[in-house]
């Protein structure tokens, strides 16, 4: 298994071929999930005792399993949020796997770490955080928030009096579904403030008169949102920075889809605020065109997620020495082993430079407002709000929620694009509504009239 033969070789040319092929393609299917039974149907059994063969099964990935997954970065794509990694970053991602370097520790992964720490430095630079301030790449957005809710929850425990209490954090329901999940993780209160729409310092402060005295001491953090994941909508991160300061809360800015879009000149002043913020989640593998998976998460004061973080064990002691020295990622997030997942991040930018980034950031904004006039125009359809970010809320008049449902599976039945339906909160009403995510610059204007005619 470890040994090369001619096999082998075959195998490693065919397999670069396949990569190449896919990583150079303008374009590709939208590809369709099968159930279970009929992909196993198609492939039958594939691990053995003796093993079917790599040619074998690399054939029956070709023909019939590749195309069983909907590929993120298809221009009409624009479901969820979607992803369009730069042709750079998913290369050096071949090259991440390929070198074997265990992330977590300096002593081991000093190469790699620095990249990374290079590419961490751009991004904390984006964000105007003070000197200091640094950060760590993760699995995802949902790891980082959970890094981060446990590194406030930990700061705030410090206090002799909070140790046996459970803890309250703040949101509003605009916020992803991953605070609330991270939250029952780390076993924590949340209170939802209950409106999609741009939560203020104001709401904020009105939130917590509400509070009972006890659940005032259990208050430790608010979680604003840069960017939800519905509609776009960035939190009043001034004001509600400076409730933070006030009330002595730790403030937590996910920017997990919008945290990109801190590059484009043209919003950035939405995101005032966010430098005061004491920690960040930012996904690389949302709008840094980054590979899956690639989240980040940023503290004001890294030693606090140290203190929170760092794990202790005598195996471990050796990475702790004067001789190992240097950055350790494991001390800022939740998991020890780990790939070096911002090294593809790092080649991308040091191929293309931050202004290419900065444009593609901005072509995404941009597809968004097109996509606004198009449907202001268009008498089919009419927009549930303003584009904010790259996400646009419209629906189609005249139509019942299985319409849209309907619609979306038609569309990606006939390997046409992937639109989902979301639901807009309207009063105390819920509204099934069309919803589109940018993020890949290489949608068209045309992708959008076509995909709008298709609702006719
Ligand atoms: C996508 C998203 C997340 C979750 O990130 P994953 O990378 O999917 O774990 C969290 N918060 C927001 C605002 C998001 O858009």
């Amino acid at each position: 298994m470890h040994k090369i033969d001619i096999e082998l070789i075959e195998m490693t040319l065919d397999v670069m071929k396949y990569a190449i092929g896919r990583i150079s393609a303008t374009e590709h299917e939208i590809g369709k999930p099968k159930k279970t039974e009929e992909l196993k149907a198609l492939v039958g059994e594939t691990v053995t005792e003796k093993g079917v063969g790599g040619e074998y099964a690399f054939n029956l990935w070709k023909e019939h399993l590749a195309n069983a997954n909907v590929p993120v970065d298809h221009p009409r794509n624009l479901a969820f949020v979607p992803a369009s990694p730069t042709r750079a970053a998913i290369m050096f991602d071949l090259v991440t796997s390929a070198s074997s370097i265990h992330g977590a520790y300096w002593m081991e992964g000093a190469g790699g770490i620095f990249c990374e720490n290079e590419a961490m430095k751009w991004i904390v630079s984006l964000t105007g955080l003070p000197e200091g301030a640094f950060g760590v790449f993760t699995s995802g957005g949902t790891a980082a928030n959970l890094s981060a809710i446990v590194t406030a929850r930990e700061y705030w425990r410090r206090d002799d009096s909070n140790k046996r209490e459970k803890g309250l954090i703040i949101t509003s329901i605009g916020a992803h579904s991953s605070i609330k999940a991270m939250a029952k993780v780390a076993d924590v209160d949340i209170l939802l403030v209950d409106s999609e729409e741009r939560l203020t310092g104001e709401d904020l402060q009105k939130t917590i008169a509400t509070l009972t005295e006890h659940q005032r001491k259990c208050l430790f953090a608010v979680v604003a949102t840069g960017g939800t994941t519905n509609a776009g909508i960035i939190d009043d991160l001034e004001g509600i920075a400076e409730i933070c300061q006030k009330e002595k809360l730790w403030c937590h800015v996910d920017a997990a889809y919008g945290g990109g879009a801190l590059a484009a000149d043209s919003v950035r002043h939405l995101f005032n605020g966010i430098e005061q913020a004491d920690s960040i989640t930012i996904d690389p593998h949302k709008w840094m065109f980054s590979p899956y998976d690639c989240g980040a998460v940023i503290y004001k004061n890294p030693e606090l997620a140290k203190q929170a973080h760092s794990q202790q064990g005598s195996y471990l002691d050796i990475f702790k020495d004067e001789g190992a020295h240097g950055f350790n990622p494991t001390d800022y997030q939740i998991q020890l082993t780990r790939r070096v997942r911002g090294l593809p991040l790092w080649f991308s930018l040091a191929t293309h430079g931050t202004d290419r980034y900065k444009e593609a950031v901005e072509r995404g904004l941009e597809l968004a407002q097109i996509a606004g006039r198009m449907i202001e125009e268009n008498p089919m359809v009419e927009l549930v709000r303003e584009p904010s970010l790259s996400c646009v809320l419209y629906r189609r008049i005249g139509w019942e929620p299985s319409d849209y449902t309907h619609w979306t599976y038609e569309n990606h039945k006939k390997g046409f694009a992937l639109v989902t339906p979301t639901k807009w909160k309207n009063g105390d009403a819920f509204e099934t509504v069309s919803r589109f995510c940018f993020i890949n610059p290489d949608t068209t204007e045309n992708d959008i009239q076509m995909i709008l005619d298709s609702m006719a």
